[in-house]
């Protein structure tokens, strides 16, 4: 089967980055299942693999705009310490909650303190990054109307 809207694929990859390390991979674990055309993948990643079949392998590289955007600066912010009295344990890479003015829920990783504050960084950890990735199809098949209503593959 050919992969198109409303297929439901199933991938091994691996990603690395620039500098060829791995950043994550399927390997030893159960490949990565998902809904095609719901943007469960990066736009790039799922955009290459429209019209591939089972066994196909591919290379594919994607910038950062197709990936998880470029870096913002100002997407790092300074935060007052007593902003933090609810969470015991702050430390630099520990990911954090942050509801925004417009009322959306941002994960933001704790980037730096000192007795001024915690400085958050808003950033996806792979935003700013062109991802390489080297993916396998193991499966693909239709989609079930229970997986359609729900939006995601079983
Ligand atoms: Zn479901």
């Amino acid at each position: 089967m050919i992969i198109g809207e409303k297929s439901v694929v199933s991938i091994h990859y691996s990603l690395k980055d620039d500098q060829g390390a791995e950043l994550d991979s399927s390997s030893g674990m159960a490949p990565l299942t998902y809904l095609h055309g719901m943007n469960q993948l990066i736009p790039g990643l799922e955009k290459e693999l429209t019209g591939k079949k089972t066994g196909d392998s591919l290379h594919v590289v994607v910038e950062p705009e197709d990936a998880y955007g470029n870096f913002a600066p100002e997407l790092i912010q300074k935060f007052p310490l007593e902003a933090f009295q609810e969470i015991s344990n702050v430390e630099p890479g520990m990911q954090i909650q942050v509801t925004g003015r417009d009322g959306q829920i941002h994960v933001m990783t704790v980037q730096e303190m000192d007795e001024q504050g915690v400085t958050l960084n808003g950033n996806h950890p792979l935003a700013g990054q062109r991802l390489h990735f080297d993916v396998t199809i193991d499966s693909v098949r239709e989609a079930t109307e229970e997986e359609l209503e729900h939006g995601h593959a079983h």
